[in-house]
C-alpha cells in the first residue's frame, strides 16, 4: 500500500525540513508545489509561460493552475507508490480537487503542526540567511558568547530573511488562518488524520511524526478497501 501524505501548519512550522526528512526516510518522492512551479517556468512548458505571466503581474497562481500541476506530478510512475506533498493543498478548493484526484487509490495521510501563534513570529523573526550564498540558518543572531554567527557553508554575514520581517510575517499568518484553518476542519473527521506539536525540539518532531505517520498509515491499510 503506498503512503500518500499531505502535510498541514503554518509557515515556520518545519514542514519542509520534516517533509524531506521522512522523504529520505521512506524513499518517497517530496512534491513541493514551490519546487515544480519553478521547475515549470525554468523548462517554459506550456503551463509554465501561464505560470510566469502571473506572477510577473505580481499575481498568485490560481487554484486551476496549481492543481493541474499537482494532477500531472501525482500521475508520474514515481508517485504511484506514494509521496509525501509540501504545499498542497492551501485552501479547502484545492483538498476537494486533490481527492479526485486520489480516487481509486489509496487514502491521504493528513499531519496537522501545530504551533502557537506566538512561537511561530518567535521563530521566523530570528529565521537568517546569508548575505553572501543564500544559505539558511536559524536564529538567533549571535552565539552564547555574544558573536555574531557565521554561514556554515561559506562563513559570510547572516542577515535576517526579507519575508521574515515582522510585518511581511503577521500578514502571512494573516493570509494562512484565513486559508489553510478550513482545510484542518475539512480533514479532521477522517480516521487518517493527526496532529503533531511543531513547537517542540526538530528532532523530537521528527520522532513524533514517525511514530503518528506509522499509526495512521497501518489504520489505512486495515481499512483500505473498506469504507473511506
Ligand atoms: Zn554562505
Amino acid at each position: 500500500m503506498a503512503l500518500n501524505l499531505i502535510m498541514l501548519g503554518p509557515p515556520g512550522a518545519g514542514k519542509g525540513t520534516q517533509a524531506e526528512r521522512l522523504a529520505r526516510g521512506r524513499r518517497l518522492p517530496k512534491i513541493s508545489t514551490g519546487d515544480i512551479l519553478r521547475e515549470a517556468v525554468e523548462a517554459r512548458t506550456e503551463i509554465g509561460r501561464r505560470v510566469e505571466a502571473v506572477m510577473k503581474r505580481g499575481d498568485l497562481v490560481s487554484d486551476e493552475v496549481v492543481t493541474a500541476i499537482v494532477r500531472e506530478r501525482l500521475n508520474k510512475p514515481d508517485a504511484r507508490g506514494g509521496f509525501i506533498l509540501d504545499g498542497f493543498p492551501r485552501t479547502v478548493w484545492q483538498a476537494r480537487a486533490l481527492d479526485e484526484i486520489m480516487g481509486g487509490r489509496d487514502p491521504l495521510v493528513i499531519i496537522h503542526f501545530s504551533v502557537p501563534e506566538a512561537e511561530i513570529v518567535r521563530r521566523l523573526g530570528t529565521r537568517l540567511v546569508c548575505g553572501t550564498c543564500g544559505t539558511n540558518a536559524p536564529g538567533p543572531a549571535t552565539d552564547s558568547a555574544g558573536d555574531a554567527q557565521r554561514c556554515r557553508r561559506c562563513g559570510g554575514a547572516l542577515v535576517q530573511r526579507a519575508d521574515d520581517q515582522q510585518v511581511v510575517v503577521l500578514e502571512r499568518l494573516k493570509v494562512y488562518h484565513r486559508q489553510t484553518e478550513p482545510l484542518i476542519e475539512y480533514y479532521s473527521g477522517r480516521p487518517t488524520f493527526r496532529e503533531v506539536n511543531g513547537a517542540r525540539p526538530l528532532e523530537q518532531v521528527t520522532a513524533d511524526l514517525v511514530d503518528v505517520v506509522d499509526q495512521a498509515y497501518r489504520l489505512a491499510t486495515s481499512t483500505a478497501g473498506g469504507v473511506r
